[in-house]
């Protein structure tokens, strides 16, 4: 390949920001995967001195890319636990933004991005096309994730697709990205459009919706970080673990420590705000005192009718009406 998969300088607002890195992640196939991350904020991120880095920073807004890696080698945005899928192939951008913001992308954003992947495509053999679905944090969020391809499908994938397609990932970025607009404006083919006689709507970002079946596990969690304008994580992080047993409706991404050591999560927190906890016991740190707030704050929003016993049980009902409350957009 020419400029040893530097390609910067073809495009539009191009430059280099390379990092120290140390070693090159080696590509177990040729490249076949655009795969789209969001960065979760609006600056250009330093992705810890490179050690997360993509290929591609993309401004679509200001019109501007950064090539951090060359094309030639993995890039390191995946997450390296479980299976590595950094070396299958795919070349991966971080676009500047949110993923609950994706749907709203102006159109010549949606065309920087197009010239972006065009000119990667022009030196690889990756397709201008996707088959993929880009759902919300709901069907998105976690390693199980609806969104998610089986392993050997990933493998054999070819064309684009989002961080939230990968396997053995947790991330749900880049959310309901219009990856229809994109393959339209990479290859001048429309995706069948339905008339309509009014103008544009702008549409508000979305709340992701949850199940409401009583288990507070990740999915929850990360519509609750959205709820109070965190990153994603679908952590709640430093649990006491003296407390797991009493709440077998805590699930997933409850991280449960020992005693001595608990400091708290900046999500649970947030909940014991908005259940109406004094402010020298917002701690972070769930227990009884916090779920009966929660049970109080709930019942006093006309959801819960149960006792304020400060427990959380399996098909709990305090969780039903959290999640109730939530998809009603009560919680923020
Ligand atoms: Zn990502």
């Amino acid at each position: 390949m020419a400029n040893n998969g530097w390609v910067y300088d073809e495009i539009d607002g191009g430059s280099k920001q390379e990092f120290d890195h140390p070693g090159e992640i080696v590509l177990r196939r040729a490249m076949a995967v655009h795969c789209l991350h969001t960065t979760e904020g609006t600056s250009w991120p330093g992705y810890k001195g490179g050690a997360s880095a993509p290929h591609f920073t993309i401004d679509p807004i200001k019109r501007q890319t950064r090539q951090h890696l060359p094309i030639t080698e993995g890039a390191r945005a995946l997450r390296y636990r479980g299976r590595q899928t950094n070396t299958m192939g795919v070349a991966q951008y971080e676009i500047i933004g949110r993923a609950s913001q994706m749907q709203d992308l102006p159109q010549s954003g949606i065309e920087y991005i197009a010239h972006v992947l065009g000119v990667v495509g022009k030196h690889t053999e990756i397709p201008a096309k996707s088959s993929v679905t880009f759902y919300p944090v709901g069907d998105a969020y976690g390693t199980h994730a609806k969104s998610r391809l089986p392993y050997a499908a990933f493998a054999q994938y070819r064309g684009i697709l989002g961080h939230q397609h990968v396997p053995d990932n947790p991330h749900w970025d880049p959310g309901e990205f219009p990856i229809d607009k994109l393959v339209e404006a990479m290859t001048g083919e429309t995706a069948p459009v339905k008339p309509t006689t009014e103008p544009h709507p702008t549409h508000p970002a979305k709340r992701p919706m949850v199940k409401v079946d009583g288990y507070w596990g990740e999915n929850f969690t990360g519509a609750l970080e959205e709820d109070f304008g965190h990153t994603v994580t679908g952590v709640v992080s430093s649990q006491s673990e003296y407390w797991e047993d009493d709440n077998p409706g805590l699930t997933s991404g409850w991280d449960w420590v020992r005693s001595g050591v608990v400091r708290g999560s900046r999500v649970f927190r947030k909940v014991q705000i908005w259940a109406g906890m004094p402010e020298d016991e917002q701690d972070g740190v769930g227990g009884p005192d916090s779920f009966g707030a929660l049970q109080r704050k709930l019942r006093d929003l006309g959801y819960y009718t149960g006792p304020i016993d400060g427990e959380i049980w399996t098909e709990s009902p305090t969780i039903k009406d959290f999640q109730r409350a939530h998809n009603d957009g009560k919680v923020k």
